[in-house]
């Protein structure tokens, strides 16, 4: 029988990152969302926990964790704080999660250590302005230029809606970029897409001005330029030609991460209408007493379990090694769901409240938009199941 039950270890991590995001995290969170300012105190905080570490192992510098681990620690954040939560998802499974899984010796020792510590973070470029959903459109190009040992890629072209790429911490990021052709087994020409690691301070990088987002807006998300940008040919990251494929890779295990952020903001949106239906009169009783009310609160928590359930599985498929691309596919389209609906529910019981930007429901509906489309819209979620469907 599957058995959901967490083990002592990942209950007493969830517990501490619960406390953490309850007593340090959400009494920032309304001002920074509302100065739109990086929460770097309470980041710094994270990394001394080992957070940014969860799922590297020690000798990176990590904390010897899993994936599902890391999971844990984004419900709990997701929970109070979208933004802080996408930090930490964005920094370690898109950010560093890269290197660990076909970074070289060299690239390891460089950026793990550093990264896992959470003093620095990496980008993951990997979206343009003009190909998203359908990233292998990739127009950034990396030519190899120079002779013997002295070559270089020289990297142009443009990204877009790239997190954690621009702030003070920001080190590197891995963009992928057109490096020639491939010829398919039918004969057939492709580009052929690479992944290269450039580090924040080369000349021709610019992260652009940060963009006015509608939520997560204590997040860092900015436009980038790449004008003639020279790295070293050692910074390529992973087989030539396979950086698109390994991309790929990283997004189905980072649909996990992004699922269990949704379900904390989903299981948010339950905690604070309970409370707030306990605590709020209308008509002579607390409004939590009416059953329309009730009924959308328990609708609300089935939404949560069950998106949770989703996320639960996928990663255990994931640890055990067995294939998990499908599940981690529907667990992140049913808890980006979940969150979106769970949001819009929650504000419709807080009433007036709901829309007054200081209460977290309110920064919960407009934060939850994003996690229907950011690392997959829904469409892009539904054509990877019904392509394991046959269809
Ligand atoms: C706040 C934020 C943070 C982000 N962080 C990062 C990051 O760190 N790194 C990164 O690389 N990217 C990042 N992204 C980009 C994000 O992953 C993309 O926005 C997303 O994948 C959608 O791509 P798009 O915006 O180009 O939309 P498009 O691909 O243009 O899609 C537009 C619409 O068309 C639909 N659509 C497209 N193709 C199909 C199809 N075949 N069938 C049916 N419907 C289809 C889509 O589902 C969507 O509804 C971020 C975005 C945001 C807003």
């Amino acid at each position: 029988m599957p058995d959901f039950e967490l083990s002592e270890d990942y209950q007493d991590l969830s517990d501490t990152v619960r406390d953490f995001a309850d007593q340090v995290v959400a009494p920032v969170s309304a001002k920074h969302d509302e100065e739109h300012s990086f929460p770097y105190e309470v980041v710094s905080q994270m990394a001394d926990m080992g957070l940014f570490g969860l799922p590297f192992p020690e000798e990176s510098g990590g904390m010897g964790g899993d994936y599902f681990a890391l999971a844990l620690a984004l419900e709990q954040l997701g929970r109070v704080d979208q933004s802080v939560a996408i930090t930490l998802e964005a920094g370690v499974s898109l950010g560093a999660m890269p290197i660990h899984r076909f970074g070289s010796d060299a690239q390891k020792e460089e950026w793990l250590p550093l990264l896992a510590s959470g003093k620095a973070l990496a980008g993951f470029g990997l979206t343009e302005p003009e190909a998203g959903s359908d990233a292998g459109g990739t127009k950034t190009t990396a030519r190899l230029e120079g002779v013997g040992d002295a070559k270089e890629w020289v990297i142009n072209g443009n990204k877009a809606f790239i997190t954690n790429s621009g702030t003070d911490i920001t080190r590197l990021v891995t963009v992928t970029a057109v490096t020639g052709q491939q010829e398919r087994p039918d004969g057939s020409i492709k580009k052929e897409i690479s992944t290269i690691l450039v580090p924040t301070s080369t000349p021709g990088f610019t992260a652009e001005k940060a963009y006015n987002k509608v939520g997560w807006n204590a997040s860092d998300t900015h436009p980038l330029t790449l004008d003639n940008v020279r790295v070293p040919e050692e910074n390529l990251l992973g087989t030539r030609g396979r950086g698109y494929a390994n991309f790929l890779s990283i997004l189905d295990e980072g649909r996990i991460a992004i699922a269990a952020l949704a379900v904390g903001a989903a299981q948010g949106c339950v905690d604070q209408s309970v409370k707030y239906a306990k605590e709020r009169s209308a008509f002579g009783q607390n409004i939590g007493k009416y059953q329309a009310v009730a009924f959308k609160i328990a609708r609300m928590e089935a939404r949560a379990h069950t998106a949770r359930l989703a996320y639960y599985d996928a990663a255990a498929r994931m640890l055990a090694g067995k294939p998990f691309k499908t599940q981690a596919a529907i667990a992140k389209m049913i808890a980006g769901e979940a969150a979106m609906d769970n949001a819009r529910d929650a504000t419709q019981v807080f009433g007036g409240y709901g829309f007054i930007n200081e209460f977290t429901v309110a920064r919960h509906y407009r934060d939850s938009k994003i996690l229907e489309v950011g690392e997959g819209t829904t469409e892009v979620q539904l054509m990877l199941i019904a392509r394991e469907l046959g269809l």
